[in-house]
Order: structure tokens, then sequence, then C-alpha cells
């Protein structure tokens, strides 16, 4: 097939030869005649590198009114350097023909982009923000749109775009047609396909078996007796869990959810020995968040639809292969992003190679986190927690009067000490005898070397952790914190790791290799009127301490360490008291 063949305006096939494109990919090919009619809604599944700017970009240029110099077609896109990409693409697609594009983005002088629009563009690029803001300011009509396309929609409702996208949406004309792509179909995607668009040509690029890249692959190698004790780190360690463990048998995850339940995790099992009523009961627990944790059978946990989930454990490898598939897909919906934990013992991790090989990705070698890493993690949990905890004035005033005189002869620097120690002095010195759970793994000794290990989710050797200025209390999201570094950064967002929202300041990781650039763009932008101040926080480099005791320290923060998300038992516990 020829561009010539697809019905693109005479100057547009023109710039195509100065550019050197010969042969339209397939989704130019699938997209380019169907765009090019009149009532054409489009969803295309497609990745950056199949050509899907020219996709919608030729087409677009074809159509729009070169007479009319008012915009007439919305590309929307979710970085300020893809929405310069797009837009010097259209540019050069329409060097013969007399359309303007012209790009618009947040960080930058909007009197100036307004000038721009004003000289007359028929196309516009745009991030989500700055668009709504150049709307409110009549610089740019919705009502006379004709086209808007979504370029990596999925990217787009990852960093928070939704309601500006929606209000785009809707506040262009019914008759207008969409032409949405994204790289993935999570529900979010699906919807505003639903809602915006009249029966969408839908066109998928790329082969079936890919899996979700949002999904983060790790392994730890640990004894079979530490199992338990494992799970229990990995846990502790990502104190806002929202996830799955998956066991091979009822028993193992009957035993599983009694023990940590006995131990004050938010968990409870799904198996096939509980009744229809009791797994629907579970089920609806656990999608309200009442629970933290659903222990479960691979049968039992089918067809388990829950957006949010933040991490698979696989306390055993399942028996068949493609299940992993299904348990590790749990995780990392709607756009999102999750990780698989896979617990093996040094005999099984020769199971790991088959399953890369089955789901084409590569696992990374993870660590058990020891004693001083969980307790950094927990601590910045309970620091937070007593931030955020609201003072109730009127219940606590009788009462007031006799702490303070108990604690009037001491600094603000001596009661943070003293009420951090009371908290924590039986939790780390549970943690320093508890030892080092990493069992000797015989497949990395052999062939992959140590360059993708990591311990937990964080210290992993190529990423960099950052501390943020901001937090809960400015309004700071996850999804607006990648959005800031996105934005100024050009990143995409898979290249952001780990994010922690704290109260009043966060934490985020990056790959090493966007250090310098992530420090010079981020620093001194701006969150909702707040300016934006980062650092690189200095890496835990902690001494492995061997030892015992398997039993978990009845600290009340501990147990309590969901954070305000969840609603379950770790957050209603009756107040301790302190001997
Ligand atoms: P994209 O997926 O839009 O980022 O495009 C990937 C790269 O392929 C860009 O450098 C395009 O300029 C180039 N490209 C797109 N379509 C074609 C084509 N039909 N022939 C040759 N190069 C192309």
């Amino acid at each position: 097939m020829t561009f010539e063949e697809l019905g693109l305006k005479s100057g547009v096939l023109k710039s195509l030869k100065t550019l050197g494109f010969e042969t339209p990919t397939p989704i130019q090919q699938e997209a380019i005649p169907h765009l090019l009619k009149e009532e054409s809604d489009f969803v295309g599944l497609a990745q950056t590198g199949t050509g899907k700017t020219a996709a919608f970009g030729l087409p677009l240029v074809s159509k729009v009114e070169e007479g009319r110099k008012r915009p007439q077609g919305l590309v929307i896109c979710p970085t300020r350097e893809l929405c310069l990409q797009i837009s010097k693409d259209i540019q050069n697609f329409s060097k013969d023909v007399d359309v303007n594009t012209v790009a618009v983005y947040g960080g930058t002088d909007i009197v100036r982009q307004i000038k721009e629009i004003k000289r007359g563009a028929q196309i516009i690029v745009a991030t989500p923000g700055r668009l709504v803001d150049l709307t409110k300011r009549k610089a740019i009509v919705l009502r006379e749109i004709d086209w808007v396309v979504l370029d990596e929609a999925d990217e787009m409702l990852n960093m928070g775009f939704k309601e500006d996208i929606d209000h785009i949406l809707d506040e262009t004309p019914l008759e207008r047609n969409v032409w949405l792509f994204s790289a993935t179909m999570p529900k979010e995607v699906a919807e505003i396909a639903k809602n915006y668009m009249e029966q969408p040509l839908e066109v998928s690029i790329g082969h079936k078996n890919q899996t979700n890249e949002n999904i983060e692959h790790i392994y730890f190698t640990v004894s079979d007796r530490d199992r338990y004790s494992a799970v229990k780190r990995l846990i502790d360690f990502n104190p806002n869990i929202y996830g799955l463990i998956f066991c091979r048998t009822r028993r193992e995850t009957a035993a599983v959810a009694e023990k940590l339940g006995k131990e004050g995790y938010s968990a409870e099992p799904l198996h096939g020995d509980l009744s229809q009523a009791q797994r629907d009961q579970v089920m609806r627990r656990f999608r309200n968040k009442d629970i933290q944790i659903l222990v479960a059978t691979d049968v039992a946990a089918r067809g388990i639809d829950v957006d949010d989930i933040t991490h698979v454990i696989n306390y055993n490898l399942p028996d068949e292969i493609e299940n992993y598939t299904h348990r590790s897909g749990r995780t990392a919906r709607a756009g999102k992003k999750g990780e698989s934990m896979v617990l093996v013992t040094p005999r099984e991790s020769y199971k790991i190679k088959a399953i890369e090989k089955k789901i084409r990705t590569e696992f990374t070698k993870g660590l058990i986190p020891n004693a001083k890493e969980i307790c950094e993690i927990q601590l910045m949990k309970l620091v937070d927690n007593v931030i955020t905890t609201p003072v109730k004035e009127d219940d606590i005033a009788e009462f007031l009067p006799i702490a303070m005189a108990e604690f009037e002869d001491f600094s603000k620097e001596e009661i943070i000490k003293k009420f951090v120690s009371a908290e924590f002095n039986r939790f780390i010195e549970y943690y320093e005898r508890a030892g080092d759970l990493n069992a000797k793994d015989g497949r990395r000794d052999r062939d992959r070397g140590d360059k993708n290990e990591r311990r937990g989710p964080r210290n992993d050797e190529n990423k960099t952790r950052f501390f943020v200025n901001l937090g809960k209390r400015d309004g700071l999201n996850p999804g607006g914190l990648l959005r800031v570094i996105c934005d100024s950064t050009g990143l995409k967002s898979n290249s952001i790791g780990r994010i922690d929202i704290m109260a009043s300041f966060s934490f985020f990781e990056a790959d090493n290799e966007n250090v310098d650039r992530i420090l010079s763009k981020v620093n001194g932008t701006e969150y909702e009127g707040n300016s934006v101040s980062i650092e690189v926080t200095k890496s835990a480099n902690v001494k492995k301490k061997r030892g015992g005791g398997n039993s978990r320290p009845r600290s009340g923060n501990h147990r309590g360490g969901g954070g305000g998300k969840f609603k379950g038992k770790r957050e209603r516990r009756a107040p301790r008291r302190r001997n």
C-alpha cells in the first residue's frame, strides 16, 4: 500500500516525499482511510514508535479548512516534550499546505501563546491543564472544534488529567470526532471511548501477549521456612499496600490469612471452603478497603476485578505458568503501576526463567528488606499519622494540663526522641533479632550477576530517591507529582518509580540516568501556587545483622501502620496502655 492510495491531500503527500516516508506503517494503513471519512471516531492501541503521530497528524492536516484560521483540531497529550514533538511533526506534514499549528503547554508564558493562536492556527497541540487555562481566557473556543485527538490517553489519566479531559470533551460540540490513542486500554480509557465516541473503529497494533508494562516483576529467594516471615516484611515495608497474596492450596491460604490476622494485619482469606455468601462478604469488604490484604487461591481469585491493587504477592509459584499471568494481572490496572512479587526457594529459582520467557519480561532480583529499612519506612508512616491526625480540642482539654506539666522540662527535640523511642524500641529490637531472610540464589550466581538486584521496592541500585518539599497538605497527590516531573523534564511516567506522598513532604524514585535532568528541571517549578524544591536523599547503606525471633512486636502504631487510607481493623484498634 502507498500513501497515495490512502486519500491524503496532494500538499500533504508532497511533504511526505521530503520526509522520506515511503510506505505507511500498519497503524497508518488502518487509521488514515478511516479518519479521512466524515464520521470518524477512532481508538488506536499503539505505542510510540509505531508511526501513530502521522496516523492522526496526516488526516488532521488534510481535513482542516485552510482558509479558516481558527482552531479546528486539538491534539491533547500528557507532557510538554511530547507536545513539542507532535507539533513539530505536524508542521512538517503541512509544509506545502496553508495550515498552522501552535504548541501550548504549562510552565511558559501564556500571553505569548495566546498571541500565537490569535495570529491564526487551525491545529493546537496542548497539554490538558494549559488548554483548560486557554479556554478560560477565551483564546480557544471549544464549541468550534471539529476534531479532538487524545494521544497517550492512558498516560494522561495516569497523571491525573481526567477532570481536564472530561471538561474539554464536554465543551466541544457533539458532532466533533474523537481520535483516541493509547498504549493500554484500562477501564478509565474505555470509559472515555464509551462516553464520548460513537462506534469508533478500534485498531490494535503490537502482539497480543504483550504484558502490562506497568507491572514490575520481582523475585525474592528465601528458604521455605522463611516464606511467612518474608511476606510479613514485604507488607511492613509497604504500609499502604492494598494487596493480594496467592497461595497454592486452601489450607495454606487459610493458615497464612489466620496468622496474619492474629498478628494484627488486616488480612482475610478467600478460598473454596467458604460459602458463596462468605466469599461475597469478603470481596465486598476488600473492595471497600475494609480489608487491606486478601489471601486467595487461584480458583477463588478468578475474575477479581478490583482497580488500585498495588501488590500481588506469590507466596508460592502457581503450578501452571499461565496462572502467573492471571495473578500478576490483578495489579497495575487502569494505567496504574503495580508490583508482582514472587517468593522462591533456591531450588525453585529456575522457574523464574520459564515465566520470563512466557511473559516476555525480565524479573528483577529483590532482597527482603532488613530491619533498618523497615523501621525507617514505618517511622515515616508514624510521623505522617501523627501529623495528619486531627486534634479534638474539646475532648482532650481536661487531660492536657497534666500532660503539659509532665513535659514542661523537656525541649522539643527531647520530646520527639522520647515519643519515637516509646513507639519503636521494641519494634527495632524485634527486627534486629530477626536477621537476614535472603537465601543464596543459585540462578543469580550462575547467570545474571547482581546488576538487577534490589532490596524491597527501594534501594534499587539503578534508582535514586528524591525528597520533595510538598505533601498532602499542599494538595499534592501521586498523579500531581508525576505531572510536575514529567511536564518539566519530558520523561514518561514509567521512568518514575515509587512515590510516597506524606503530610507535608514526599518522596519519589527515578532512574539514576535522569537525576541531573530531574534536579535541574523540577526545582523551582510550581505546583498549585507552591514552589517545588527537590533534593536527592541519602541512600540507606545498612549493615546486615544476624539473629532469630519470629514473633511480631505488639507495637500499637506498627499494627496501625496502614495510614489513613484503610478503614480496617488496623485502624480501629483499641488504645494501648503504657507500662
Ligand atoms: P511515532 O510513533 O509517531 O513517534 O513515529 C516514530 C518514528 O517513525 C518517527 O521518527 C516518524 O518520523 C517515523 N515514521 C512514522 N511513519 C513513518 C513512515 N510511514 N515511514 C517512515 N518513517 C515513519
